[in-house]
């Protein structure tokens, strides 16, 4: 038996002035219901005053954000990940850039937190999807070598119900097999509704898609999470390698690095800036490394330089 889950969002206006047409209010409570469709954790609203300028507001916003999509504003750069003892690109990480024409280039952390509030984000990271299959499918075409390549996605998309179809359909249109993007799943995402994550993680992983753990150990329940999600990788946060220079932060990334060989899950390691770190690295058996020490974030043209 198939069971889908079915979310209801409730928008109310309360009657405070009965010369409203009450097909207006009717509009304003439907106009209430719209607003929070892109949120996953509010179901219900209400309207006034306050709220009515915070929608105009916001309808701006979206209007300027979907203007900067449809003009290419967002651009995907890709910061490639190398095994270490071949020092062979093995795949790379999409991260999405905002290049406005009168500010420069503006890093996801200023935008992504405000998308992922006004709901903006799904069509952002299906855009960044789209894109890193237009990359694949232009990489096989020309005859050249493509390598996975990881895209992230907000736990905001994990609860949108059509994610998978959505997904296979760009796969499908752009002539990509799934094994050619993977997905990086952030940790703090874990944290809410484990059992709706773990039936998303396991959809995913059922159509072909290999899911990664994204900033392993950042979060107050790392191996809890580890304990209950079904992944296929997991990166290491950043932050565990600055502390590679003690030796109790060498003893913690080596910990980690023989539970994960353990549990068979491999284990990439972030922000690798240094040569010290990544001989570090190899010496307890991670062999798997990005960051600036091997190459920045790039635009695609740059990418096949670095295979
Ligand atoms: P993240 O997924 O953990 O991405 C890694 C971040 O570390 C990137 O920052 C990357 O440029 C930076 N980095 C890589 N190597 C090094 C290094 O050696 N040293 C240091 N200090 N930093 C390094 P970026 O591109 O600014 O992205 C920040 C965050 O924004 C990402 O963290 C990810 O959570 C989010 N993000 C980026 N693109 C997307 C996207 O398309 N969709 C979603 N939902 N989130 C995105
Ligand atoms: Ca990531
Ligand atoms: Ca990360």
């Amino acid at each position: 038996m198939h069971t889908f889950p079915i979310n209801v969002d409730f928008g109310f206006y309360s009657i405070v002035n009965r010369d409203v047409p009450a097909e207006q209010m009717i509009d304003l409570a439907h106009i209430v219901q719209t607003a929070i469709k892109g949120s996953y954790d509010t179901r219900w609203a209400h309207y006034d005053k306050a709220m009515r300028q915070r929608m105009r507001h916001e309808v701006f916003v979206v209007k300027e954000i979907q203007k900067a999509l449809d003009c290419g504003e967002f651009k995907v750069y890709l910061q490639p990940q190398y095994d270490y003892p071949t020092r062979k690109m093995t795949s790379a990480e999409a991260l999405v850039r905002w290049v406005q024409p009168d500010a420069g280039v503006i890093p996801p952390n200023e935008f992504i937190p405000v998308f992922e509030k006004n709901g903006f984000i799904n069509k952002l990271d299906l855009y960044v999807f789209e894109e890193v299959c237009r990359i694949q499918h232009n990489q096989i075409s020309s005859g050249g070598h493509a390598v996975p390549i990881a895209v992230n996605l907000s736990r905001v998309d994990l609860f949108s119900h059509d994610l998978v179809v959505k997904l296979l359909d760009i796969c499908n249109r752009f002539e990509v097999e799934q094994k050619l993007v993977k997905l990086e799943i952030t940790e703090s995402a874990y944290s809410n509704e484990p059992q709706q994550l773990v039936s998303a993680i396991e959809a995913l992983r059922a159509a072909g898609f290999s899911v990664e753990m994204d900033d392993f150990g950042s979060g107050y329940s790392s191996l809890d999470t580890l304990y209950e999600m079904p992944v296929d990788a997991v990166k290491l946060d950043m932050r565990f390698i600055d502390g590679s220079q003690t030796q109790r932060g060498r003893f913690i990334i080596d910990t980690i690095v023989n539970m994960m060989k353990l549990l068979e899950i491999p284990l990439i390691a972030e922000g690798v800036e240094t040569e010290n770190q990544a001989d570090f690295l190899h010496s307890i058996g991670c062999d798997i490394m990005q960051g600036y020490y091997y190459a920045r974030p790039m635009p695609e043209e740059f990418l096949h330089l670095h295979q």
